[in-house]
C-alpha cells in the first residue's frame, strides 16, 4: 500500500466502533486502529433491535454483509407495511390489546454477539483490532502536523492522526475533549461544558434477560411470542417487552420502571443486588445481577399472558440507565465522538445503536472523501457534527417521549396512545440517512460554503 492520507484510532469496538470499522475499510489509504477496552468484542446475553432507516445504512456496506445478518436475523428485510410491536395493557388481571404499531418495513432483530460477529469478519486488512487495551486519555496538539498521543490504562501509548470516540456512555475520550473545550469557552459556558463529562441517571432501571424458547413452549406451547413480532406489556410506571431472537431460540425481555422524581439525580444501587461488571469495569454500581425473584417484582401484578414469560426467568440483570447531556460538540480539531459516547439515550424507541451505525456511516462518508485531507479534517469532522448531532438529539428526546407513554405517565388517553407512539417514531422508517449523506458531500467539495 502507498503511503496512507491517514491514520484513524477508534477507540470502543461496540456497535458504533465496528461499523465504523467495516464502513472506512472501503477506503484503502486510511490506516485504522480499533482499540476495545474488554477481553473479547462479544458482548453476549442481549438483544438488538434495528430499524428500517439503520438497516439500509447497513445494507450500503455490501451485499456479503447484509446477507449475513439476514442469516443470523432468520427472516429477510421487507419494504411494505408490517404490524411490528403489539401493545397491551397489562397491569390488571385481564389485559386487553391497545394497538398494533404498524412499521413501513420490518425491524431487524439480532443477538449482539451474532451481530458483531458479522462486523468483525468484514474488516479489512488495512484495520487492526487490539483487545484489553482501555484507553485513559489522549493529548492532542495544536499542529496537524503532530500526532495525537492515546495513554492507555495499561501504561501503554500510540498514536494517530484522527480519533473517534465510540468508548460508549462513560466515554474516556468524551471526558478529554470536554476539558480541551472547555478551556476556549467562556467562563459562563466553562461548566456547562465540564457537566457534560459525566452521565446522568434517567430514573429509568431497565430489567434484561434472555429465556430459553423451549422453557416457555413447554410450559405454553401457543404463546403470544411465537407468532413473532414484539409484544409490550404497559402499565403505570413499569412495562416490559419480549420477542423471539437467535433463530428462535431464545426469548429476548427487556423490562422497565420509571421514576420521574429521580430523573438527574445520583443513582444508589440496591445493596441486596450484587454488583457486575460493565464495559469491562468489574464493580459498576450501574450494572447488578438479579435473581428471578427480583427480576418479575415490578411486574408481579400484571396479566397471565406476561406472567408466564416472566416465570420462565432464571436469571436477569438490572442497568440503571443512564443518558449524557446533549453534548456543545461531538467534534474538537482531529478528535470527534459518536454512537453512545455522543448521545447516550433512552432505550424507549430501540434506537440508540442505530443512531451510532448513522454516525459511524456518516463519518465514513466524510473521512473517506478524497477531498479530506489532513489539514481539512476539523472540517470534515465539523460537517458531521452539524448533521448528525441534532438529529440524534431529536431522537434521544422522541426515545424518553415514548417511555413516558410506555409507563402510562402522560395524559394521552388510551384510546389515543397508538397514534401518539406512532406518530412520534414514525422518523424510524419513513426517513432516510441520505438527504444527510448527499448535504454531508456537498459540503467536503465546497469548502467555501460556510458550515457555521
Ligand atoms: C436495555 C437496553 C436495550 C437496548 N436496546 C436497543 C435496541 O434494541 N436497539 C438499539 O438500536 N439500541 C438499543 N439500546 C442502545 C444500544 O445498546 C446502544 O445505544 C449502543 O450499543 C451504542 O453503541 P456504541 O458503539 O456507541 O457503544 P457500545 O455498544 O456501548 O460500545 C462501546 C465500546 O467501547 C468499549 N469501551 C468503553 N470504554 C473504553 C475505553 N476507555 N477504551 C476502549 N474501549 C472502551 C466498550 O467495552 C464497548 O465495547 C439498548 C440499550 C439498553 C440499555
Amino acid at each position: 500500500m502507498s503511503t496512507p492520507k491517514f491514520r484513524i484510532a477508534i477507540c470502543g469496538g461496540g456497535v458504533g466502533g465496528l461499523t465504523l470499522a467495516v464502513a472506512l475499510s472501503r477506503y484503502p489509504d486510511i490506516v485504522v486502529d480499533v482499540y476495545e477496552a474488554a477481553q473479547s468484542f462479544y458482548e453476549v446475553g442481549a438483544g438488538l433491535g434495528i430499524w428500517p432507516r439503520s438497516f439500509k445504512v447497513l445494507r450500503k456496506l455490501g451485499h456479503d454483509l447484509e446477507r449475513q445478518l439476514i442469516q443470523r436475523c432468520g427472516y429477510e428485510f421487507t419494504e411494505g407495511y408490517v404490524p411490528c410491536i403489539k401493545h397491551r395493557k397489562s397491569d390488571q388481571t385481564v389485559g386487553f390489546q391497545l394497538f398494533d404499531l404498524v412499521t413501513k418495513g420490518n425491524q431487524m432483530r439480532f443477538h449482539r454477539a451474532d451481530f458483531h460477529g458479522v462486523l468483525l469478519s468484514h474488516l479489512s486488512p488495512s484495520c487492526t483490532t487490539y483487545n484489553a487495551k482501555r484507553l485513559k486519555s489522549y493529548i492532542q496538539p495544536r499542529s496537524r502536523k503532530s500526532p495525537i498521543k492515546l495513554i492507555f490504562q495499561d501504561g501503554s501509548t500510540a498514536t494517530c492522526d484522527i480519533l473517534i470516540g465510540a468508548d460508549g456512555i462513560k466515554s474516556a475520550v468524551r471526558s478529554c475533549m470536554m476539558r480541551e473545550l472547555a478551556e476556549v469557552v467562556g467562563p459562563y459556558e466553562k461548566q456547562s461544558v465540564l457537566s457534560c463529562i459525566n452521565p446522568v441517571w434517567s430514573g429509568v432501571t431497565a430489567y434484561r434477560t434472555l429465556i430459553p424458547a423451549e422453557k416457555l413452549r413447554a410450559r405454553c406451547p401457543n404463546h403470544r411470542v411465537f407468532a413473532g413480532g414484539i409484544t409490550q406489556y404497559l402499565g403505570k410506571d413499569a412495562f416490559f417487552l419480549a420477542y423471539p431472537i437467535s433463530l428462535g431460540k431464545y426469548i429476548n425481555i427487556a423490562g422497565f420502571t420509571l421514576q420521574p422524581d429521580l430523573v438527574n439525580t445520583a443513582y444508589e444501587a440496591d445493596p441486596r443486588v450484587p454488583r457486575r461488571s460493565f464495559q469491562g469495569k468489574a464493580d459498576s454500581d450501574w450494572v447488578g445481577e438479579l435473581t428471578a425473584e427480583q427480576f418479575v417484582e415490578p411486574f408481579k401484578d400484571f396479566e397471565e399472558d406476561a406472567k408466564q414469560l416472566l416465570k420462565c426467568v432464571e436469571r436477569g440483570t438490572l442497568w440503571a440507565v443512564h443518558t449524557v447531556k446533549t453534548l456543545p460538540s461531538t467534534n474538537f480539531g482531529r478528535v470527534a465522538l459518536l454512537g453512545d459516547a455522543a448521545h447516550a439515550m433512552l432505550p424507549f424507541q430501540g434506537a440508540g445503536a442505530g443512531q451510532s451505525i448513522e454516525d459511524a456511516y456518516l463519518l465514513a462518508t466524510v473521512l473517506g472523501h478524497k477531498a479530506t485531507t489532513l489539514d481539512t479534517v476539523p472540517r470534515a469532522l465539523a460537517i458531521y457534527d452539524k448533521l448528525r448531532r441534532p438529529f440524534s438529539s431529536d431522537v434521544a428526546l422522541r426515545s424518553r417521549f415514548n417511555g413516558q407513554l410506555c409507563a402510562l405517565q402522560t395524559n394521552v388517553p388510551l384510546h389515543r396512545l397508538g397514534n401518539t407512539v406512532t406518530k412520534n417514531w414514525d422518523w424510524a422508517w419513513l426517513t432516510e440517512l441520505d438527504d444527510a449523506l448527499e448535504e454531508a458531500v456537498k459540503l467536503v467539495e465546497n469548502s467555501s460554503i460556510n458550515i457555521g
